[in-house]
């Protein structure tokens, strides 16, 4: 494709929804790329803003088809995937693209087109991140336990695959993760300016102080006990807990 593809995966509630369109509101010619999806609306989204919410039957037709780039059964229960369209969308007008997707369909990106900018965000710890998620729960008129159980392990097993990621964030202050994310999509881009500096400071090779605690708040270990510039090929990360999903 004619523009850059970048891949954006991030623990649910982490706040990477928050994260990507505060930096579509801060890099002009980003374009989301908007997933077909088989579950149903939440709050406030609309079919063809958030997603393309449709049906098993018309998924399983699609993937048929052949006309997914990648596709993922997420929490074992529903379908989503990037139809092939949305980079020829994206590439007929000349746009980036920004794929918000799980690290199974990331992994299956990255395979496609190695060119493809990894990007994966933390929030700065459990405890945080099981916040946010009664937060935005609440907010939504939703409760549910189990379902928060369950995304906070799933969290731990997502940190697993960060070192297949070019970059690391940890969301802690929004306007500080903001900032980054903005400066790796014009380091990317080769865009003058001071962003080089902070962009290389968020690849997950560099192990920043912020990412090497937020690794060990979640009981994963990081490569060369974190210290900067570590080995980040994709074998060096292990979850105390011994359930990693490589
Ligand atoms: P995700 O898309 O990763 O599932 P959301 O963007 O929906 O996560 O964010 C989850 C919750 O956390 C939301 O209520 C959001 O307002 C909040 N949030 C996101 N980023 C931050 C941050 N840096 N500081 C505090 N709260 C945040
Ligand atoms: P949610 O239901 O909260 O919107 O999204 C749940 C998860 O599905 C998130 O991790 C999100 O990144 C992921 N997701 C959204 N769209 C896609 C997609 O097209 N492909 C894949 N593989 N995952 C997606």
């Amino acid at each position: 494709m004619a523009g850059i593809l970048f891949i954006i995966s991030a623990p649910s509630g982490s706040g990477k929804s928050t994260l990507v369109s505060e930096v579509r509101r801060l890099v002009e010619g980003l374009e989301f790329s908007i997933s077909y999806t088989t579950r149903e609306p939440r709050g406030s989204e609309e079919n063809g803003r958030e997603y393309w919410f449709t049906n098993r039957a018309e998924f399983e037709r699609m993937i048929a088809a052949g006309e997914f780039l990648e596709w993922a059964e997420v929490f074992g229960s529903n379908y989503y995937g990037t139809a092939m369209s949305a980079l020829e969308h994206a590439r007929k007008a000349g746009h980036d693209l920004l794929l918000d997707i799980d690290v199974q369909g990331a992994l299956q990106v990255m395979k496609k087109l190695p060119e493809a900018v990894s990007i994966f965000i933390l929030p700065p710890n459990p405890h945080v991140l099981e916040q946010r998620l009664r937060n935005r729960s609440q907010a939504e008129g939703v409760h549910n336990e189990a379902v928060i159980a369950a995304r906070l392990n799933q969290a731990r097993q997502e940190l697993m695959h960060l070192d297949n990621y070019k970059y690391a964030l940890v969301n802690d202050v929004l306007d500080q993760a903001a900032t980054e994310l903005r400066a790796i999509v014009l380091d990317a881009r080769g865009e003058d300016g001071a962003e080089s500096a902070l962009a290389a400071s968020c690849q997950t090779a560099a192990m920043n102080p912020r990412l090497s605690a937020a690794l060990k708040s979640f009981g994963v270990t990081p490569p060369n006990g974190g210290k900067p510039g570590a080995d980040s090929s994709g074998e060096n990360l292990h979850n105390a807990q011994g359930s990693g999903l490589r």
